[in-house]
Order: structure tokens, then C-alpha cells, then sequence
């Protein structure tokens, strides 16, 4: 079915699938598994999520590589997304100070109007990038 016809929240959740799908399997080693960020859980690509660093999953946030890595079911779900452990991983990982990582815990009250057409455009874009990221492996 072409993407066009499904309504935008739905063009907006299939954004969010391949999206979760290109952040898991760009984290993940050459035999397909990968590391949580938060707890250090090794596991399947597969059996892994794609956590967020700021709650909300606006449009502001939600597709921001930046702020979205893999995690655990256990750190995501079960504990929220584990944010202490994790705002040690955004340090660690990007060197951000407190300052920076309370800009960016501020976005979750951002709001960002995003078009039906502007999310079929980023659906393929995602689409793209997916398939390119296959055809590499
Ligand atoms: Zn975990």
C-alpha cells in the first residue's frame, strides 16, 4: 500500500519504525548485536529499542539521532528509560555539561508542526536510508 493513503499519524508511526530500525541497527556489531546505553546489556538488534533521552517523543525529539540510542527493554520501559544512567552516557558520550543537558531535557516541552507532506517526505527519506544501510550488509 503506498504510504500516501494511511493517515498522517500512521505515516508518522511508520516514521518512528524505521527510524527505531536504522538507530538499532547502526549501533549494532558485525554478528547483529549491540550494547544497552544505559545498563551495558548485550543482546540481538532485534530485541532492543530505540530509547529516547527526553520523554515526550514530540516532533521535536523523536526522530533526533542525538537523542535516541539503544537501550534495553528493562532500561526503557521497566525503568523509564533509566535517565540517570543514561544523562551519564550523554556526558560520556557527547562531553555535554549540565547546562547542555538541561537544554536539551527541555525540548520535551518544544512543539514543532510538522506537514502530512513533510512526513511522507521523511518517510522515504527514511525509506532510503534504510535500504542503503541493507544493502551495505
Ligand atoms: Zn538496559
Amino acid at each position: 500500500m503506498k504510504i500516501e493513503k494511511n493517515k498522517t499519524s500512521k505515516i508518522k508511526t511508520k516514521c518512528w519504525d524505521l527510524f527505531s530500525k536504522i538507530i538499532r541497527i547502526t549501533y549494532a556489531d558485525w554478528r547483529g548485536y549491540e550494547v544497552c546505553v544505559t545498563c551495558g546489556k548485550t543482546d540481538k538488534w532485534e530485541k532492543m529499542q530505540a530509547g529516547h533521552f527526553v520523554d515526550g517523543r514530540n516532533n521535536t525529539v523523536l526522530l533526533d539521532k542525538k537523542l535516541v540510542h539503544p537501550q534495553c527493554w528493562n532500561c526503557n520501559c521497566n525503568l523509564s528509560g533509566n535517565k540517570i544512567q543514561y544523562v551519564m552516557f550523554m556526558k560520556r558520550t557527547y562531553g555535554l555539561t549540565d547546562k547542555e543537558i538541561e537544554k536539551l531535557d527541555q525540548k520535551k516541552f518544544e512543539t514543532k508542526k510538522i506537514s502530512r507532506k513533510e512526513w511522507i517526505i521523511k518517510y522515504y527519506e527514511l525509506l532510503d536510508e534504510y535500504n542503503e544501510i541493507l544493502s551495505r550488509q
